[in-house]
């Protein structure tokens, strides 16, 4: 039986955090001191995580992606790739990652079942992937996503946080790179999600979950990354970047691949990759949404952008069967929120993309 939920959406994609834990910092998702990580208990083991999935591919969800805070960091992540793509209804088994150690890992995750990768980068200029990611160095991400061709996880996907006056003049240099290699190279809107605030909550976040049963998190004090506001004005819309990589390279045509999800997808006439845009603040990618997230610490989340979760971790170390699991993924289902109101003004509060697993 397929997990529908009330606005007809089949929910057939779940997206795993295995860490709350990350080697970057970067400047949108954490701040320079890192987040106050769970201890190592409250994180589901392998097998916790494996029992989990299962469940959760018996209800309905045949889509899996693994990621983090940064998935590569788990010393047994081999393991729960192993594990997880053993499981006979999974039809894709996908990783994000930054990239940083992904030249030791590509070829035992590809052996042990990871079908592709997404790879985060938001700049090819050295100096200023130390400002952003403040942690790593660009030479040793761009060494593993050769380790991740090599090993033949593929289509290799890079994703980028756009942002302007940051890394926007990049724009054609990266679609550069799609012409000569097989790189589906994706924009990414950089979203206003905070762990915590300090400025005033002009939208209510949790009104959406009011009366649902979903528990909601508390709020913490700053740390050093971008604002709310900051990440706001940063904005560049798909359309300013199609212009900046037209300019220099004429104009693209539209593309289909395989496995895009939301992404406005194109090419540069002749190249062997492509160029997307995955507009999830601007453009209605609510409508199509098939996804669930179960964070590090074993919570299940309807919608990466409102605060609300459902705790498994309790009744799955309680002796919670099978059925109760399931029963518990269903109610998160029943309890999706039609859309979310970011672009309304809505504020994201409760946990941070590291600690979600974006
Ligand atoms: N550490 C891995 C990585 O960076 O790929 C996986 C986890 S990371 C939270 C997943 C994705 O979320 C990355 O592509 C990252 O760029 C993106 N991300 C984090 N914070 C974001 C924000 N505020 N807006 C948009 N994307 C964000
Ligand atoms: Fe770490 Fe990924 Fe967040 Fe960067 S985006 S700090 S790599 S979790």
């Amino acid at each position: 039986m397929p997990l529908i939920d009330p606005f007809n959406r089949t929910i057939d994609y779940l997206r795993v955090s295995i860490t709350d834990r990350c080697n970057f910092r970067c400047v949108y998702c954490m701040p320079e001191e890192g987040f106050p990580v769970s201890p190592k208990e409250e994180l589901l083991s392998v097998n916790e995580l494996i029992r989990l999935v299962r469940i959760g591919v018996e209800s309905g969800i045949t889509k899996v992606r693994l990621t983090g805070g940064e998935p590569l960091v788990r010393k047994d992540l081999v393991e729960i790739v192993r594990g997880v793509a053993a499981l006979p209804e999974i039809r894709d088994l996908s990783l994000t990652t930054n990239g940083y150690i992904l030249d030791e890992l590509a070829a035992p995750l590809a052996k042990a079942g990871l079908t592709r990768i997404n790879i985060s980068l938001d700049t090819l200029k050295p100096e200023r992937f130390k400002a952003l990611a403040r942690r790593g160095d660009l030479a040793r991400v761009l060494s593993g996503i050769k380790a991740a061709q090599d090993a033949g996880l593929h289509p290799i996907k890079i994703n980028c946080v756009a942002m302007k006056g940051m890394n926007d003049d990049e724009a054609a240099d990266f679609a550069a790179w799609t012409i000569q290699e097989e790189i589906h190279f994706r924009f990414i809107e950089v979203m206003p999600i905070r762990w915590n605030l300090d400025e005033t909550i002009g939208f209510d976040p949790l009104s959406a979950h009011q009366g649902t049963g979903l528990l909601q998190l508390k709020q913490s004090s700053n740390g050093s990354m971008l604002s709310d506001l900051e990440m706001r004005r940063m904005f560049i819309s798909a359309e300013e970047l199609k212009q900046k990589i037209e300019a220099v390279h004429g104009p693209m045509e539209t593309a289909e691949i395989r496995t895009n999800g939301p992404a406005r997808t194109y090419r540069i006439p002749g190249a062997k990759g492509t160029v997307g845009f995955i507009s999830q603040i601007s453009s209605d990618l609510c409508a199509n949404c098939n996804r669930l997230r179960l964070t590090a610490d074993g919570f299940l989340r309807p919608c990466l952008m409102s605060d609300g979760e459902i705790d498994l971790r309790t009744t799955l170390r309680n002796g919670g069967s099978d059925q109760d699991l399931a029963d518990l993924f269903k109610h998160v289902v029943e309890h999706k929120p039609e859309r979310h109101y970011l672009a309304d003004g809505q504020k994201v509060v409760g946990r941070g993309m590291s600690q979600i697993g974006g």
